[in-house]
């Protein structure tokens, strides 16, 4: 039940906006209470705002009754900013536009965009986006510029502060300010002559206060987020200038960002890096003002316990384990436009520290293989701390910055009070050049006592980060709710005066995120701790980061893997606790949908985890749990009888074939649709996609005679399923394409003996039915391996899906070779061919097993050799998964939702290499999809 005025904001929100864009369910609400701090907060109303107009509604109303409200970008944000136990405005999904102007030197972009998408569209011109955090390719442009968050290469000159050119805010009344717009700010002056007046007003004071002006401007010259940007009131006269600065790292805590244009950055082609390694930690900090007066892009310092968390990654230099524990290295990157630019730059930081010793040798290297390394090291840091940590515990970050003359003594200082206090496993990095440094850990929260030792940390820390070194609270991550008890101990009394006025210049009735930098309470960082209660060990070291939720499919229609794992932890916490019985149910029950139907399994979201979680994996484990033993057994039953449920399948698709040609598309739909409501959607939704049944393998053996010899594993899929009605220029379905291919390419095709009751057990394995998908996988490595002769044979698979989950699970033949259909079509197949008519232009889509064994390029050239023009569609996965296409249809549409725009309407071919993904992707474009196999066989004959 909402509390009375939340309910009426509810209501009148529900006027204009659709109901399941204001969320009020316990599932979600908690899943959306989630960002990366260890804090938790369950907002009362969630609410998915789509355009301007329905911000202003939201605030207006908020105002109306009296409702605080936070805004939300990717929620990755580690300083508990971004949550709120009020009114939660979500602006994402549809925030995702954006213009390049003036030769790509500027880029207006819309808060949901992801940074590394705006570097994606930047890339063709050399460009960038100046801030450059860790977090890139997960937090969004909303997020970046009110964290003004930043990393490794863009210091304090490239951040959001000192490269934004205009922006677009909506104040707390729904006033909407442009700076970019002259008659805007025109009526805005008018509309609101007190704020700027007080502006004004806050300059004249800071003006006139010597110390303070001066401690504004040297606080700034080092990476500082705690607070707000009160630098603006220094560098600028203009009060626009000023109020687009000041909205740079306000923490949503002034006014929503619409839009913000950036002045981008050059982006160097040309990389190299090395780790310079120095006896002790002063020696090394020694070199960094040498190295920031030489042309250097980054400086990362690592400590030896850094260096120790990845001495045995297989890449790792042996001398790695031996060397001395006084060690500390720099990993130094130089980046320019030429080679011989960068040779010139390498020469020169080399010159700039001659007169520091180093502990060893060093050498620039551009080798993809040891720069990556390098990176790896580093980056490597906080997963090599969270994968270690004791299950309940949560991976913490601190981020400090220190005057760089100070360094050495500052990191000895940090060491030591982590030392004192028992944090054993801490690694000290940084960003050395703006004396930013990182101290990652893992924390308990479980017992007072842990909190307490947390709170005497903070206690220490903020003491020797400003009584010893008068340095930064927070460099980068914002002040949040961790650091806001803090501030004005940071900045003194005068500073955190002006910050109470521009809070109260903006908000004078603290609606907007309330709680975050200005909060009365002393002890806010030590509430609302959020606990990570195990639930499976799949995924019980997910640190809530949200680095997977741009890779899933699912996420913003049901769930992410980030909240799927939240829902997990919070149903095993109900579950340990006896606490709420009546919560439990239904989050449970709403879980099924949310959570486990809708998952794809697909794995995607491991690729870009720090830490690997496939929580596609964890998922089917669920299924294998809630698996009944009546549903082992049909699953038993099936996998026996494979051979007949192949028939079955195409006697079933060519009869529903017949009905199509009678009936036509429109009515088969209307009835198959019916159909599947009267059944309650427990039977697959027909599509006019769905193809003819295909004809059953007779013959074991194709063309004998010749010496060049393949092996040949057609998918159970294939095998039943035949050519697609619309396929109006095939008259063959694959298998029978693919035998002809390879008899133009000169193999002799084996297949294995009894081929129609293979497969290669994903289909079992995908439902939680792992055992049975176990013995048909076993099955088939058996035949394979004899049909191969002992491995003497390449063996091909005609759906990578297939073969992904084949090279995933053989293991008892090291000599057997298995490939994916375009590894061997591109290695195998297309020496013997000669492509004689390449098409125009054709639409090719990796599916999510081709992106997990890293074959996209390598797709994309095989295509480019079949085609002038080959358009890369970048859907992640299309959400068919196997069956949960035909079962929950809305998934599928919902992952392919921006697949037609991303096709030419000239273009009318697609191709890829997974029958059941083809099926979703010709639902949902206007395009035929089908294996590559076709192409290929069709520009070479
Ligand atoms: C593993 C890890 C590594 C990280 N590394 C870095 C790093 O190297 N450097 C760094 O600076 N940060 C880092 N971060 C922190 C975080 O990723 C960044 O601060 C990021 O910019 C936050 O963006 P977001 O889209 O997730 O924003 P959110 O977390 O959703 O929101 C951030 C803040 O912006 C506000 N906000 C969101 N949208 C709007 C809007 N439209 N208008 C106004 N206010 C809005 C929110 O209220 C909140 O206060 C890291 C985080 C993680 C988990
Ligand atoms: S699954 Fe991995 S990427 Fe996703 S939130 Fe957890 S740790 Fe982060
Ligand atoms: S397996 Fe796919 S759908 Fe499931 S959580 Fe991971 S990315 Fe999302």
């Amino acid at each position: 039940m909402l509390p009375a005025n939340y309910q009426k904001l509810y209501n009148e929100l529900t006027t204009k906006l659709e109901p399941k864009r204001v969320i009020t369910n316990e599932l979600e609400l908690l899943t959306y209470g989630t960002d990366a701090s260890f804090y938790r907060l369950v907002p009362k109303i969630v609410v998915l705002v789509h355009s301007e107009p329905e911000v202003v509604f939201v605030l207006q109303l908020s105002e109306k009754y009296d409702i605080p409200v936070t805004y939300r970008a990717a929620g990755t944000s580690l300083s508990g900013q971004a949550i709120t136990d009020s009114v939660l405005l979500v602006a994402t999904h549809n925030w995702k536009k954006y213009t390049i102007s003036d030769n790509a030197k500027k880029i207006k972009l819309q808060p949901g965009i992801i940074g590394g998408r705006a570097n994606i569209l930047l890339a063709p011109y050399s460009r960038k986006i100046g801030p450059d955090p860790a977090s890139i390719n997960a937090a969004m442009i909303g997020g970046i510029a009110a964290n003004n968050a930043s990393g490794m290469c863009c210091g304090t000159s490239q951040n959001s502060y000192n490269t934004i050119d205009d922006i677009r805010i909506i104040l707390y009344d729904g006033t909407i300010l442009d700076t970019s717009d002259n008659d805007n700010k025109h009526e805005f002056s008018q509309k609101h002559p007190g704020i700027i007046k007080e502006i004004e007003q806050l300059k004249y004071d800071i003006k006139s206060n010597r110390t303070l002006h001066e401690r504004i401007k040297n606080k700034f010259k080092i990476k500082n987020t705690t607070g707000y940007s009160i630098n603006a009131l220094v560098d600028f006269e203009d009060p626009f200038e000023i109020i687009k600065h000041l909205m740079i790292g306000s923490e949503g805590t002034l006014a929503f960002i619409s839009d913000i244009t950036y002045n981008t950055v050059i982006d160097e082609k040309f990389k190299s890096c090395t780790m310079m390694i120095f006896e002790t930690i002063e020696m090394a900090c020694e070199a960094v003002p040498f190295l920031k007066n030489s042309p250097v892009a980054a400086v990362e310092l690592l400590d030896r316990d850094s260096i120790r968390s990845v001495e045995n990654d297989p890449d790792a230099p042996s001398y790695f384990k031996t060397i001395p524990e006084s060690v500390c290295f720099l990993l130094v990157e130089c980046r320019a436009d030429t080679i011989d630019e960068l040779e010139a730059k390498q020469a020169q930081v080399r010159n700039s520290i001659v007169s520091i010793p180093t502990y060893k040798e060093f050498e620039f290297t551009s080798d993809p293989k040891q720069y990556n390394f390098n990176w790896k090291a580093r980056k490597g840091l906080l997963p090599s701390v969270g994968g270690m940590r004791r299950t309940g515990t949560t991976c913490l970050i601190e981020d400090v910055a220190f005057p760089v003359s100070r360094l050495a003594e500052a990191c000895i200082a940090l060491k030591e009070l982590f030392r004192k206090l028992d944090y054993t496993d801490a690694v000290l990095f940084g960003h050395a050049l703006e004396g930013n440094l990182h101290l990652v850990f893992s924390q308990d929260f479980s017992s007072d006592s842990e909190v307490q030792r947390y709170a005497r940390l903070m206690d220490e820390l903020c003491d020797i980060v400003v009584n010893k070194f008068d340095g930064s609270l927070k460099a980068e991550h914002g002040t949040g709710r961790n650091m806001a008890p803090f501030v004005e101990k940071e900045w003194g009394e005068a500073a955190y005066e002006i910050m109470l006025r521009i809070k109260n210049i903006f908000d004078p009735r603290q609606l907007v995120n309330p709680g975050v930098i200005i909060n009365p309470n002393p002890t806010i960082h030590l509430e609302n701790l959020k606990a990570l209660p195990a639930t499976n060990e799949i995924v019980d070291k997910c640190m809530e980061c949200g680095f997977c939720e741009p890779n899933c499919v699912s996420e913003g229609l049901t769930l992410s893997p980030r909240q799927r794992i939240v829902i997990a932890r919070e149903i095993s916490r109900l579950k340990a606790t006896g606490e709420s019985p009546e919560l439990l149910t239904k989050l449970s029950k709403r879980a099924q949908y949310y959570s486990d139907e809708t998952c794809a399994t697909d794995g995607l979201c491991a690729l870009v985890c720090p830490l690997n979680i496939d929580t596609g994996k964890y998922i089917k484990e669920l299924r294998y749990q809630n698996a009944s033993e009546s549903d082992k057994k049909i699953a038993a039953r099936i996998g026996r009888n494979m051979s007949m449920v192949t028939s079955a399948a195409r006697f079933g698709l060519n009869s529903v074939g017949v009905f199509q040609s009678i009936l036509g598309d429109s009515l088969m739909n209307g009835i198959a649709t019916g159909v599947r409501k009267i059944s309650g959607d427990t039977i697959p939704q027909w599509n006019k996609n769905m193809p003819r049944g295909a004809s059953k393998i007779t013959q074991l053996s194709v063309n004998e005679i010749s010496e060049r010899k393949v092996v040949y594993f057609p998918s159970c899929i294939n095998r039943s399923m035949g050519k697609a009605k619309g396929y109006e220029k095939e008259d063959v379905a694959l298998t029978q394409k693919t035998e002809e291919l390879l008899k133009r390419a000169g193999f002799g095709i084996i297949y294995p003996t009894g081929i129609n009751n293979l497969c290669c057990g994903m289909a079992f394995s995908s439902k939680g039915l792992k055992d049975e998908g176990a013995r048909k996988s076993e099955e088939l490595e058996d035949a394979l391996y004899k049909a191969s002769e002992q491995g003497k044979f390449p063996i091909l698979f005609d759906m990578s899906p297939c073969f992904y989950t084949s090279h995933e699970n053989f293991k008892k033949y090291g000599s057997m070779k298995i490939y994916d259909p375009i590894e061997f079509m591109s290695d195998f197949v297309m020496p013997h061919l000669t492509v004689k008519s390449p098409r125009k232009q054709v639409s090719i889509f990796p599916v999510c097993s081709v992106k997990k064994i890293g074959m996209e390029e390598k797709l994309l050239k095989l295509s480019k050799m079949c085609s002038d023009e080959v358009i890369l569609v970048q859907s992640n996965c299309c959400g068919f998964a196997g069956d949960r296409g035909f079962l929950f249809p809305e998934l599928n549409k919902y992952g392919l939702q921006d697949l037609e725009n991303q096709i030419p309407a000239a273009c009318n071919e697609g191709y890829s290499t997974s029958r059941t993904c083809e099926i979703g992707m010709n639902e949902h474009s206007h395009v035929t999809f089908k294996s590559i196999f076709y192409l290929i066989d069709e520009v070479t004959k």
